[in-house]
């Protein structure tokens, strides 16, 4: 984005908040087990391009985005060494550009792993792959059934067909209700691992494990884990928080939100007893009431289901969001604030003096986990680099 003209509110990334996520992502991984920073998701709203020159700064080598075209940004913004997983399934053109680029990427089921070959075979140039297995998900993945079909195929065309991976993914390892399903899934995944360590000139890395996995299955998470939530600074849910917790004898959360959202106020004004504030009877003065006017509304990723719900930070208060959120502003009574004026900066998400507004409590009011709030933040809204 070239232009002078600023977006109506900003978000701000913080870089020192990052590099203490990533250290304590690493020191539970350990040194031996590769660290791929999930970026899919627009970097979980955090914006690719910004995020990902943080998270190489910080020393991260390894990414894995969803489709080819995140892929693409990332190489055109990012100079470096390092490797690009892509973990979404390719159309033929796309397996084509991946093969050219270097890129690494998913094959969800045999139909793409003979696609990859055609494509390899027309570049003389070798797909480098991570072939994931269905374990019980019931998502993408190759059927168990089909293993000694892969692995045939493989063999017959080791010039073409570079095995980097062996993977599948965990359906719902945040959540204790679902453990007999991981162990099950866990078992398959330890039977498909055996039959590929007879094939000793195969040497692809094993992942299984995302956030919740490292977490709550740190035995299973075999050479690499693939991390989103974390290293944003957000647990993936309540319950492995009170896990990690219980088990480390901590209270505080450990991990540090990189991201805040920012705005200024554009209007203020005195409403007498006796109004509707906004579009229709959403909120009535019982009194007199001082409100401010903020440029930020539902075209920007701010819920309209937060209308009088949600809270935002001024002056280092936390003061209540009126009426109905609209496209692109929303209301704020700031009548227990005098001197709030034109100008004064207000926070959505983040800290403001000694209060916090989280991503969580903003998302429990508006129905949205802390994943979709963050992957909603409207892509065009500019990112500000903090210490
Ligand atoms: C999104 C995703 C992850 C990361 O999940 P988090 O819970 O954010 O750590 C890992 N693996 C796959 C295949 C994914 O799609």
């Amino acid at each position: 984005m070239q232009s002078k003209l600023k977006t109506t509110s900003w978000l701000e990334l913080s870089k020192s908040a990052l590099k203490n996520n990533i250290d304590f992502i690493q020191n539970m991984l350990g040194e031996k087990t590769i660290l791929s920073s999930v970026v899919k998701g627009n970097a979980y709203g955090h914006d690719i391009e910004t995020y990902c020159q943080l998270a190489y700064d910080c020393g991260v080598r390894h990414f894995s985005l969803y489709g080819a075209q995140e892929a693409e940004r990332f190489l055109n913004a990012i100079n470096g060494d390092y490797t690009l997983l892509i973990l979404g399934n390719l159309t033929k053109t796309e397996m084509i550009w991946a093969i050219e680029n270097g890129v690494e990427f998913y094959i969800i089921n045999i139909s793409s792993l003979e696609r990859a070959l055609k494509c390899a075979k027309k570049l003389s140039k070798s797909a480098k792959i991570h072939l994931e297995f269905e374990t019980g998900m019931n998502r993408t993945g190759i059927d168990f059934s089909r293993l000694e079909k892969v692995i045939s195929l493989i063999k017959e065309n080791e010039n073409l067909l570079e095995i980097k991976g062996v993977c599948t993914h965990l359906a719902g390892s945040e959540s204790v209700t679902n453990f007999k399903r991981i162990a099950d899934q866990i078992k398959v995944f330890k039977k498909i691992k055996k039959r590929f360590a007879t094939e000793e000139h195969l040497k692809p890395l094993y992942h299984v494990a995302c956030s919740a996995g490292i977490l709550r299955y740190p035995k299973y998470v075999f050479d690499m884990a693939r991390v989103g939530i974390l290293q944003y600074g957000y647990f993936p849910n309540n319950e492995t928080f009170i896990y990690y917790a219980l088990k480390n004898k901590i209270q505080e959360n450990p991990l540090k939100r990189v991201i805040s959202w920012k705005t200024n106020i554009i209007e203020t004004k005195i409403v007498k007893a006796g109004e509707f504030i906004g579009y229709g009877t959403a909120f009535y003065t019982n009194i007199p009431t001082k409100i401010a006017i903020l440029p930020v509304g539902y075209a920007f990723g701010y819920a309209r289901g937060l209308s009088n719900q949600g809270k935002v930070l001024i002056n280092g208060n936390r003061e209540d969001v009126i009426g109905t959120i609209n496209m692109n502003m929303l209301t704020i009574d700031i009548t227990n604030l005098p001197n709030a004026k034109i100008g004064d900066e207000v926070v959505l998400i983040g800290k403001q003096g000694d209060q916090e507004l989280t991503v969580s409590s903003f998302s429990e009011f508006s129905n949205q986990l802390n994943y979709e709030l963050l992957a909603r933040l409207p892509m065009d809204i500019e990112r500000r680099i903090v210490d």
